[in-house]
């Protein structure tokens, strides 16, 4: 049997008897860099304010409070956060952690039905909101049993906006911190870290609908210090100039926090690297570029479509950018050529890529510190203690060079899909995560994703699941069967594209002229526009077919029309 292991170093302690919140602030761990004095954890990149350590501390002390003291929220209850960056989500993050309950982070595009499904399937009792999404969040929150009286908006929110709803987080903090401790913080025994949950994240496995998957305590702390270890942020290794991470080092938090590449490497990674994080709410291009510089950002952790526009926008050139060291790509494939491409735009950065998932929260693999810039077209080297395993088509091992689905294991996996055996028995099997990737690792130990062969889009980094359009689509009254799979796109990776089996009706229709069949793609398109976040939508257009290929079982072929949507995209 062939497994490969990291090549880099062995995995230092991991703390298991820790929650992720006593882990970021209270527990002295050993080798942690040191800050300077004064030295801020957190930016509000708009307004430059700067909040230290100890003022983190004591909002999530206050918060803590207020949320035992108003709710009572115990032990294992979730809470939602609806949110995109801010310097209070940590915040809201480590005060529901101090009371031992569970985050589940919601992308704040979601409409209502979208936010509704996630608050049901976690069962979120209390919502954090954000004011600009409160329209999304109460309708969802309706829909989901959840009074108006427990969503708590994020500052500032108006009058108007708050007039039924619960005081804001900032007057919570404010209130929790002017009452003596209502709870006692819950502490973990030893090994309980293990299977304590602190999030519920949303991922669409290798088939399906999105499903929440539960991540204990533990697993981002594993994550954390192997990616600490693997790049020797705690050692002196070199000269202070030389290293990769250093004190002073300034990170930019613009990777949402909703998702897991956001939540544990660029928040939870980046401040225990000892960096200052400058929090950026909202993705924009030429304003990003003015934050890097104005904050003189050192790391910049990226989705290939940031890389795309670094390369190709021509503002880029505008700006100094010579003080950017570390750039980091992940979530979806970055090609070769846009990696020789960053290099020439960024000349004194390492570049390389990452690679993982919200089952393995997060990273299995980042490029090493051995290599200033990545192998082109790696996505990385295994991180200390993580196995993995590639499995061939005729199910034996793959050997270095071979090519198979790869399989992982280590500390930080995710421990199953809440409430969903059979989407478990699929992708948890006995310790190992099936990724639904297909890689080949070199002799080198370089991990190399081929191909992907579960269901999922990744769109600009985002999941899109095709069988939740498929579901939708059919609710329209045209379509009578349908198939959506993802085509290559240059900005966004590749978008969904529907293939479409219009009803007997509908196809009369689509036959008796072009532009009735231009309307009906319209109406079809515009079905999936009206319903879900804007990443979802049918970008990549709609296609009318006369049947979906299925195996005898029923089975869409989805293979079959992924390589007919290359094939017409290449002739169109
Ligand atoms: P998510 O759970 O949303 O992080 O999505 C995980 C999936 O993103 C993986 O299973 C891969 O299909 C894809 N992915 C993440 N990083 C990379 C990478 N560097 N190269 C290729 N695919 C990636």
């Amino acid at each position: 049997m062939t497994e490969f292991a990291s090549i880099s170093v062995s995995l230092p302690h991991i703390p298991d008897d820790v929650t992720l919140a006593q882990f970021m602030l209270d527990a002295a761990h050993p080798t942690r860099p040191v800050r300077g004095p004064n030295t801020a954890w957190l930016i509000e990149d708009a307004t430059g304010r700067r909040i230290d350590y100890e003022e983190i501390r004591a909002r999530v002390f206050g918060l803590a409070n207020a949320l035992s003291l108003k709710w009572n929220i115990r032990e294992d209850e979730v809470v939602c956060i609806f949110s995109p960056n801010h310097v209070d989500y940590p915040v809201a993050v480590w005060a529901v952690h101090r009371l031992g309950a569970i985050v589940t982070a919601a992308n704040p595009s979601y409409n209502a039905e979208e936010l509704a499904y996630q608050l049901t399937a976690t069962k979120a009792v209390n919502i954090i909101a954000h004011p600009a999404f409160l329209p999304a969040a109460l309708t969802a929150a309706k829909q989901a049993g959840i009074p108006p009286e427990r969503v708590i908006p994020i500052d500032p929110a108006s009058e108007a906006q708050r007039r039924h709803l619960a005081p804001t987080l900032g007057e919570l903090v404010a209130y929790g911190l002017a009452h003596e401790a209502s709870f006692v913080e819950r502490r973990l025994n030893p090994g309980e870290g293990k299977t304590k949950l602190a999030f519920l994240s949303f991922s669409s496995g290798t088939t399906g609908k999105p499903k929440a998957v539960a991540i204990s305590h533990y697993a981002p702390i594993a994550n954390v210090i192997s990616m600490a270890a693997h790049m020797r942020i705690n050692e002196e290794y070199a000269a202070w100039d030389q290293r990769r991470f250093r004190p002073g080092d300034v990170g930019i938090a613009v990777l949402p926090f909703f998702h897991i590449y956001g939540l544990v490497v660029n928040m939870h990674f980046l401040l225990y690297a000892g960096q200052t994080l400058v929090v950026v709410p909202k993705f924009d291009f030429v304003k990003y570029l003015e934050s890097i510089t104005k904050y003189r950002i050192t790391h910049l952790l990226v989705v290939p479509p940031q890389v795309v526009l670094l390369c190709k926008h021509p503002a880029t050139k505008k700006y100094d950018l010579s003080h950017v060291r570390y750039v980091f790509s992940g979530a979806a494939p970055l090609s070769a050529e846009l990696s020789e491409h960053i290099v020439k735009v960024l000349p004194n950065a390492h570049i390389g890529q990452g690679y993982g998932m919200t089952e393995t929260s997060t990273t299995v693999t980042m490029f090493p510190l051995s290599q200033r810039i990545g192998t082109l077209g790696s996505a990385g080297q295994l991180l200390p203690g993580v196995r993995a395993r590639v499995v061939k088509s005729d199910g034996t091992y793959a050997k270095a060079g071979e090519q198979g689905e790869l399989y992982v294991t280590g500390p930080s996996m995710a421990l199953r899909y809440a409430n969903n055996e059979q989407a478990t028995k699929e992708t948890f099997i006995d310790g190992w995560v099936r990724t639904g990737d297909e890689v080949i690792i070199d002799k080198n130990g370089d991990v190399f994703v081929v191909d992907r062969l579960k269901e999922i889009m990744k769109v600009r980094g985002f999941q899109v699941a095709p069988a939740e359009l498929e579901g939708h689509l059919l609710t329209q009254p045209d379509v009578g069967d349908c198939c959506v799979v993802g085509v290559p796109d240059d900005y966004s990776g590749e978008v969904p594209l529907a293939f479409v089996v219009l009803t007997a009706d509908a196809a009369k229709r689509a036959a008796s002229s072009a532009s009735q069949a231009e309307k009906l793609k319209a109406a079809i398109a515009k079905h999936v526009a009206d319903h879900k976040i804007y990443y979802k939508r049918l970008s990549g257009g709609v296609v009318f077919v006369d049947s979906i290929p299925k195996n005898p079982s029923g089975k869409l072929l989805r293979r079959v029309l992924r390589d007919q949507a290359k094939l017409l995209r290449t002739t169109s």
